[in-house]
């Protein structure tokens, strides 16, 4: 049997042990806990539970429905165990955190495939290997990571909202870039130049704004008095305190917005909002005193990100403020903005279509370190990981998993060719992850549309 090292007995960890294990492959699974502790964990249980004990929603037309869904025809032990555990809580999965890690402990325990050795690891082991050391791996290890990855290992998450381009109100938006500077028109000849995957054109079902408008960020212009009354509201508003080991140091260069506010009424003006090289092409339009720019999330353009716009404010804080802001005020957010503290990888440009380290193949990655967040999306790329190493000692190519399902959107993020010092920053399962629908529909419909696509998808990859 072909023996593959694990190093981290979470969620990710545990998942793929389990994975190998069902294909025959020997597994030594490496878990730092009891002798040494992250500050998150509390317990010597593998598979724990540092935060909420709801792996969310478990209506498969929501994205974590759909994820779940997907990894329960994927044979997860993971949910496998949230389903034998759950407690009420409406449409969620929700567990007793106990009885659920205590099942995943005893389910890998019980495997003889997989040999459990409790110590710290700071050193990478010899042979195929999986590293699965989470949001808060040991710190030889992660010393270890960074030999290997440069400054493409961060320690740190500071996330700005995404926001859902069919939600943007149009009327208080233009496309533009500063200055004009690389036009929509050039900018699919200048991604092929960069070796970037290119974006989708129209027929493909990549959405480019209103016509007569090119640019490759949409500006969300304010007045002076929009821009005051907005940083009035981002100073005073409820804003989620770092957790005890959260020391926020953090960089000039990436500042929170409610840092920038406090130090003064321009400075966002001057800073992520400075609307210098945008004029709003729209008639009668006064220049802009500030403006808000969105930047393409995906290849698709269904999602955008808010440049700059980090932070700490609370999540329905951040709907509420935000939709001061003009052209976002029916906004909805694929996800809210953060910062804490968290180690993940540039996975695009240091990992290939394997999860393996270009540099160092035989040493893979998976879990929240690769570039997810949250329980089943971690579970998802443990699974995903195993299945390739899995596949590869079998000496078959992996094939991966379609753009269109949960899992695969999730992995294409990961993926997605970008250069080393290109924008990429850890994510939640989301609909905006996927391809959009090729059909109109109202969104209820589109939930139940995207859901359908997906299963038809997972069918035929399973096939
Ligand atoms: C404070 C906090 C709150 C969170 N709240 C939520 C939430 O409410 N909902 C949600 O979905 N997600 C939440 N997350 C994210 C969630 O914890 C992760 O997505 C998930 O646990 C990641 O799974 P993983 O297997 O990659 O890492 P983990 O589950 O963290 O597992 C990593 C394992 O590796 C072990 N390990 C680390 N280094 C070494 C080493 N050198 N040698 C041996 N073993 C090692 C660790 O002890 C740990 O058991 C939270 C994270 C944090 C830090």
């Amino acid at each position: 049997m072909a023996e593959v090292t694990i190093v981290g007995g979470g969620l990710a960890g545990c998942e793929a042990a389990w994975q190998l294990a069902q294909r025959g492959l020997s597994v030594t699974l490496i878990e730092m806990k009891p002798a040494q502790i992250s500050p998150a964990h509390s317990t010597p249980l593998l598979a724990e539970l540092v935060c909420s004990n709801s792996l969310r929603s478990d209506d498969a037309t929501t994205p974590a429905g759909l994820l779940k869904a997907e990894l329960r025809q994927l044979d997860s032990l993971i949910i496998a165990c949230a389903d034998a555990t759950r407690v009420p809580a409406g449409d969620a999965l929700a567990v007793d955190r106990h009885a659920f890690s205590r099942l995943v402990t005893t389910r890998i325990a019980l495997l003889p495939q997989i040999r459990l050795v409790r110590c710290a690891l700071d050193r990478i082991p010899e042979g195929p290997v999986i590293l699965a050391g989470g949001p808060l791996v040991g710190a030889g290890l992660a010393r270890e990571i960074r030999r290997l990855a440069g400054d493409r290992l961060y320690f740190y998450d500071a996330i700005a909202p995404i926001v859902d381009a069919a939600t943007i109100d149009w009327s208080y938006a233009f496309r533009a870039s500063r200055y004009g500077k690389r036009h929509a028109s050039d900018a699919r000849a200048s991604d092929a130049r960069w070796g970037k995957a290119p974006r989708a054109s129209p027929e493909e079902g990549g959405r480019e704004g209103p016509p007569g408008m090119e640019g490759d960020y949409v500006n969300c212009p304010l007045s002076e008095v929009e821009y005051r009354a907005f940083v009035d509201e981002v100073r005073r508003g409820r804003k989620v305190a770092p957790k005890t080991f959260e020391e926020p140091r953090y960089f000039e260069g990436c500042l929170p917005i409610e840092v920038m506010a406090d130090r003064g009424d321009d400075v966002l003006a001057f800073g992520p909002m400075k609307p210098v090289g945008l004029d709003d092409p729209r008639p009668g339009a006064a220049h802009p005193y500030a403006v808000v720019q969105l930047r393409a999330e995906n290849r698709y353009g269904t999602s955008y990100n808010m440049v700059g716009f980090q932070t700490r404010l609370a999540y329905p804080e951040q709907k509420r403020i935000f939709s001061l802001i003009p052209a976002l005020r029916h906004a909805e957010f694929v996800r809210y903005g953060s910062i804490h503290r968290n180690s993940y990888l540039h996975s695009p440009s240091l990992l290939d279509e394997e999860l393996r380290l270009r540099t160092q193949p035989r040493v893979r990655f998976a879990g929240q370190i690769t570039g997810v967040e949250g329980y089943i999306e971690s579970t998802a790329i443990g699974l995903l990981c195993a299945r390739f190493v899995a596949d590869r000692l079998a000496g078959k190519t992996p094939s991966p998993p379609p753009p269109t399902t949960a899992i695969g959107g999730l992995y294409h993020h990961l993926v997605r060719a970008r250069q080393p010092g290109e924008p990429f920053s850890p994510m939640n399962v989301n609909f905006g992850l996927l391809p959009p629908l090729l059909e109109r529909a109202k969104k209820r419909d589109r939930r139940t549309l995207h859901a359908e696509r997906a299963k038809m998808a997972l069918a035929s990859w399973l096939q």
